[in-house]
């Protein structure tokens, strides 16, 4: 299959200023040489802890940001040499959503307004179309059509995601940037935003890229995951290879706070050490070297590059 998405070397640093001259001091590299492909229909989660660069890499993606460095390439084109008019098709194509979806919305505008906007900004239909649209847009969701006539606040949180949804599916988009969507949400409506996701892209073919900061929230959803720490993925594979047998340290960790669901899956306890490194100045060599269990002295200098065997990719030197 062709990709729908091709990540090549991706980079986002942010310069560290400081001082009355604000004079720069070194950068930190939020996402440090990041590369992955996704295809169409597929679900991509993307985990790490808070500070891994993950919501990074999607605002990087969706362009609200500018890479530093690397490569994006969406429908076989690389973003950053689009015209005018492919960049115009991209932002319809490619939809993102929040943790918070009302922080992006306009607390004075109905819930029916939000969803026609789209409609008025890309296209040319009537009044009557739009409504139509955002009717439609409002039961695909799972909310009665009549709920158009109130504003944000008299929503609750799981019914405000599934307007952020709503918003992001108005104009038939190739992929959606679904960054932490449910983490704001109580354990019980989580999986009805996470089944809904899935039932959506399920009828609509669209792509996902569900970047999490919990293992067991993207498991069910994802095709493949990709595990990232301090701004570089240390481990991708489909999604049941990564929690039949994951491999790096850091994964082994993460996995091990979830309670196995089958006995034979019964995991060794790791805990982490230590707090996650200033990423200002992450540790030389593999950067999860401080935190790490099974260190040794190799780990401390030579940075290990992420090798795949089959499928499944892992950047660790323990694992040859
Ligand atoms: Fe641990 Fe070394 Fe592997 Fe890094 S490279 S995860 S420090 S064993
Ligand atoms: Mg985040």
């Amino acid at each position: 299959a062709i990709p729908l998405l091709e990540l090549t070397d991706l980079k986002k640093y942010y310069p560290i200023r400081q001082g009355l001259l604000r004079k720069q001091k070194g950068y930190v590299k939020a996402v440090d040489g990041v590369s992955f492909n996704l295809f169409p229909g597929e679900t991509f989660g993307l985990v790490g802890e808070s500070g891994c660069g993950k919501s990074t890499l999607g605002r990087v993606i969706v362009q609200l940001m500018e890479a530093t460095a690397g490569e994006i390439r969406f429908g076989q084109k690389n973003v950053a040499s689009m015209s005018a008019k492919e960049k115009q098709a991209f932002r319809r194509q490619v939809q993102m959503i929040f943790q918070d979806p009302f922080s992006s919305l306009n607390p004075r505008q109905k819930i029916g307004d939000i969803l026609e906007e789209p409609y008025s900004i890309h296209s040319k239909h009537s009044k009557q179309e739009r409504e139509e649209k955002a009717a439609a847009l409002l039961r695909r969701v799972g909310l009665d059509p009549l709920h158009a006539e109130r504003y944000p606040h008299q929503f609750s949180g799981g019914q405000r995601q599934r307007i952020g949804i709503a918003r992001a599916l108005a104009l038939n988009p190739q992929l959606i940037v679904c960054d932490e969507p449910v983490s704001a949400l109580d354990v019980s409506i989580q999986s009805q935003i996470i089944n809904l996701l899935e039932e959506l892209q399920e009828e609509s073919g669209v792509s996902l890229l569900f970047i999490a900061h919990d293992l067991s929230v993207v498991k069910h959803i994802s095709h493949r995951i990709a595990v990232m720490y301090l701004g570089s993925i240390v481990e991708m594979a489909t999604a049941e290879e990564l929690f039949l047998n994951p491999q790096h340290p850091y994964t082994r960790t993460l996995l091990s706070s979830i309670p196995a669901e089958h006995p034979r899956l019964k995991r060794e306890r790791i805990t982490l050490v230590g707090e996650i490194p200033n990423p200002a100045n992450p540790p030389i060599g593999c950067k999860f070297h401080t935190r790490c269990p099974y260190v040794e002295d190799i780990c401390k200098r030579d940075v290990p590059v992420l090798k795949e065997i089959s499928g499944h990719a892992v950047a660790c030197h323990l694992i040859k």
